[in-house]
């Protein structure tokens, strides 16, 4: 098996400890690649090379039309390779080809989206206050950026970052999860094929301990751009503050959706199971957390396990299968373990709450799609991220109630509300403390609005404009065009 390598400095290099590590298909278990387990000296190396490509300033000052049409070859080089890379992705992550194909959709968006934005980043001319001056903003690029991606969505993670930073022009050194890599390496061999030059695009593989590490707290990166978990968010804002980097974080979320008793019955019930079973549940926007009307509760509960016990599990390159895998055995351990935490705490089971009994699915990471009902939101399993296939259900009487219940959480990410009450939905909207809400859907994100988690879901923003002003300075140009002498100082 050929070694995948790291890109450093316009250069496809191994490991300088030369380790290797297997990734492995979370279906089966099968060793699917081997790639090179970079480490901190790797980071450091990266990281010179993006300095010296950024100060020499032949990406920054690229004329920001021509670096939005490399952006597009990108974009365009992605749709060509859709079918690799989607098959790439569910390989490595377990997840249904058509939402690996759906991803790629999305990523080439992302890509294109940006391209667009490259040459409409403008600066903005002030009223002065002060005659005979001119006062303007412009945008600049902050300069080297590190950027860690986690395994859920690793491409769409990583075009997420990607394209913003290009467009703006800054040079970049990347770490993708250890576990799901392989697009990620594809993309970057794409870039180079679409003409970046050497040094700005840098990719490291390997773990968080060790490179994610070295890209958080080395003092020549001017910015850190995280997706992860809010334990490791949290280390990565700690080791950032070594040079007080600009700091953006996408962090968990365990995302309330609130279903009305005047909801369109149905179209809840289905959209409720979209909310949280695409992907196994390993999402960071799942609607894991169902807060239904009291007067529908029952109904509600009845109708919602008749349909998950029908969910069909299987590997992501069959087309009956609807569920995937999880990510790793370390990782089924945790949601097996969550769901147990719940159950102790009083919660009760409806449907699932195990490994599936299929024999052919003896050698995936499978669990089944689970329903918790009687969950108050003191529970953990109501509180914590879960990031499985498993679904709390509570109860509320008043619109009031169901605010107070679904804000009632250190997360903030996303939420969503059903109801055919216009009026209420947008109370309810408006008062929901999350980066996005949706009203009549769930999970629905796209290039062009911004995405970003209130609370301890992260800080600043990915996606829309606002996700490429996050990769740019702001500076204030000010120039006196009649300078006089002010005589304040020693006059005699
Ligand atoms: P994780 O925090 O374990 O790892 C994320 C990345 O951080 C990986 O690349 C990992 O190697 C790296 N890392 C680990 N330790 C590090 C350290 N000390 N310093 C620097 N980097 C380190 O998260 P995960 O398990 O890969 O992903 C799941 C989490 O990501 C969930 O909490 C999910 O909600 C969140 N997520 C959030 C969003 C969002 O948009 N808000 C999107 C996807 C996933």
């Amino acid at each position: 098996m050929n070694i995948q390598k790291q890109l450093i400095g316009g250069k496809w290099v191994l490991s300088s400890s030369n380790e290797t590590r297997e990734i492995i298909n979370p279906f089966n278990q099968e060793i699917i690649a081997e790639v090179a387990e970079g480490n901190a000296e790797d980071a450091k190396q990266a990281i010179q090379a993006a300095r010296e490509a950024f100060d020499k300033g032949e990406w920054s000052r690229t004329l920001a039309t021509e670096r939005g049409k490399l952006v597009r070859k990108i974009a365009s080089l992605i749709e060509r390779d859709k079918e690799e890379l989607a098959r790439l992705e569910s390989l490595d992550t377990g997840k249904t080809v058509d939402e690996s194909r759906d991803d790629m959709d999305g990523i080439a968006d992302v890509f294109h989206y940006y391209a667009d934005l490259a040459g409409k980043n403008k600066g903005e001319m002030i009223d002065s206050p002060i005659p005979n001056t001119i006062s303007k903003i412009v945008r600049e690029p902050v300069g080297v950026c590190a950027q860690i991606t986690p395994w859920n969505y690793p491409l769409l993670q990583a075009s997420w970052k990607l394209a913003p930073a290009l467009a703006a022009g800054n040079t970049l050194v990347m770490k993708p999860s250890e576990i799901t890599p392989l697009t990620t390496i594809k993309v970057f061999e794409l870039m180079e094929e679409a003409g970046i030059p050497a040094g700005v695009t840098n990719l490291v593989l390997g773990a968080g301990s060790s490179v994610g590490d070295e890209l958080s707290k080395n003092t020549a990166v001017d910015l850190i751009s995280f997706t992860g978990g809010i334990e490791t968010g949290k280390k990565v804002m700690q080791a950032a503050s070594s040079n007080v980097k600009k700091l953006a974080l996408e962090l968990g979320g365990k995302n309330p959706n609130i279903i009305f008793a005047d909801a369109d019955f149905e179209t809840a019930v289905d959209q409720a199971m979209n909310g949280v079973f695409f992907h196994a549940g390993q999402i960071c926007s799942a609607g894991a957390r169902l807060i239904v009307e009291e007067s529908i509760h029952d109904k509600f509960v009845d109708a919602l396990v008749k349909r998950v016990r029908n969910i069909k599990l299987g590997s992501g390159f069959d087309q009956n299968t609807e569920m995937g895998p999880l990510i790793s055995a370390e990782h089924l351990e945790k949601v097996a373990n969550y769901v147990e935490t719940g159950l102790k705490e009083g919660a009760k089971l409806a449907v699932g709450g195990g490994k599936p009994e299929d024999a052919a699915l003896k050698d995936g990471f499978f669990y089944l799609p689970t329903v918790l009902v009687d969950c108050t939101t003191d529970m953990d399993v109501v509180q914590h991220e879960g990031f499985g296939p498993v679904i709390t259900v509570e109860k509320f009487s008043t619109e009031e109630k169901a605010i107070h219940l679904a804000n009632d959480s250190v997360y903030g990410l996303s939420g969503g509300v059903w109801t055919e009450d216009i009026a209420k939905a947008e109370r309810c909207a408006a008062q929901m403390r999350m980066g996005t809400v949706w009203i009549n859907d769930f999970n629905v994100f796209f290039a062009q609005a911004p995405w970003g988690g209130y609370k301890q879901s992260g800080i600043g923003h990915e996606l829309g404009t606002k996700g490429l002003e996050e990769y740019t300075e702001t500076k204030h140009i000010y120039h006196n065009i009649d300078p006089q002498p002010m005589n304040w100082f020693g006059k005699n």
